[in-house]
């Protein structure tokens, strides 16, 4: 397998990675310690701004690239990760951030994760879920808990919310973790060992909704109810062990790596650039591609 990660660290500060920009997020919102956790990560990778792309879709979470001094595109609602394909596959070379909302990523966004982790870019996914959309005033989002109301459910939501963890794991992807700012260490160690992963890495990041969201889901309570998972033995070369802890979304909140592929798999660019080796060693000269379509 070709790789394209760096392997040189340069002295990058935090600081460094932060835009001059001033967050308009509410005061407390979990978006100002994931964009810390963020810096911290990028500092210890040590690329420089200008070698990084951080592409978001539209939501409160989405305004994070502008909070870097990386290249960013707050781009179309759902559509982050087909945008970074795209870029990652024009530059093999940048590191290639992703991040947005539970909304955004699992409901108009949703179809593009499974397809986006069967083809294995070097892509980090960042996920804020809050359980809420924020930016549009406190509708149900899909990973909003049965029976919470809502100015769109005043009943109490009817509809099972989607669990983001096992979705990504039954789609394969091969680096699944989770964590909240109310760990900001674990969270950047978390994020930096993401990027690090070579393939598609996934961080769904439990951050509070101050304004919107529910009591539980603050950090308070995050204090509380936060278990480590390397605190409880678990193995996260293990996909079942991973799916088994996954299930309890929604109740447990389990930090840390639940799966990460020892034997990672070679990565969409990389098949990519070994395809252009091919074509340039010769073996299928642009003069005769077109005998690659006629039966002789
Ligand atoms: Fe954050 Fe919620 Fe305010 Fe949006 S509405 S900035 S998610 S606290």
């Amino acid at each position: 397998m070709i790789s394209t990660r760096p392997t040189k660290v340069q002295d990058y500060q935090a600081k460094d990675y932060k835009s001059d920009l001033k967050p308009i997020w509410c005061p407390g919102c979990g978006d100002f310690g994931v964009v810390q956790a963020i810096y911290r990560a990028l500092s210890a990778i040590g690329r420089p701004p200008h070698e990084i792309a951080f592409v978001s879709g539209i939501g409160c979470s989405s305004r994070i690239p502008g909070y870097t001094t990386a290249y960013g595109f707050n781009s179309v609602h759902g559509r982050a990760l087909p945008i970074a394909q795209g870029i990652k596959i024009a530059n093999p070379e940048l590191l290639v951030l992703v991040a947005g909302g539970d909304g955004d990523g699992f409901s108009i966004g949703g179809g593009h994760v499974p397809h986006a982790i069967r083809r294995n870019l070097d892509l980090t996914y960042i996920v804020m879920d809050n359980q809420i959309y924020g930016l549009t005033k406190g509708q149900l989002s899909p990973t909003s808990p049965k029976g919470l109301e809502t100015v769109t459910s005043w009943y109490g939501s009817r509809e099972n919310p989607i669990n983001p963890l096992l979705y990504v794991l039954s789609s394969g992807a091969p680096f699944v973790a989770q964590g909240t700012p109310a760990d900001m260490a674990g969270l950047a160690e978390m994020i930096e060992e993401a990027i690090r992963y070579p393939g598609f890495a996934f961080v769904n990041v439990q951050s509070p909704c101050v304004t919107y969201g529910e009591e539980s889901g603050q950090l308070k309570a995050h204090k509380k109810k936060m278990q480590a998972l390397a605190d409880l033995g678990h193995d996260s070369t293990d996909m079942l062990a991973a799916m088994g802890r996954a299930q309890t979304y929604g109740q447990d909140l389990f930090t840390g790596v639940f799966y990460r592929n020892p034997t990672p798999q070679s990565t969409y660019e990389d098949n990519v650039r070994e395809l252009h080796e091919r074509f340039e060693a010769g073996k299928h000269p642009r003069e005769n591609i077109l005998d690659l379509f006629i039966q002789r």
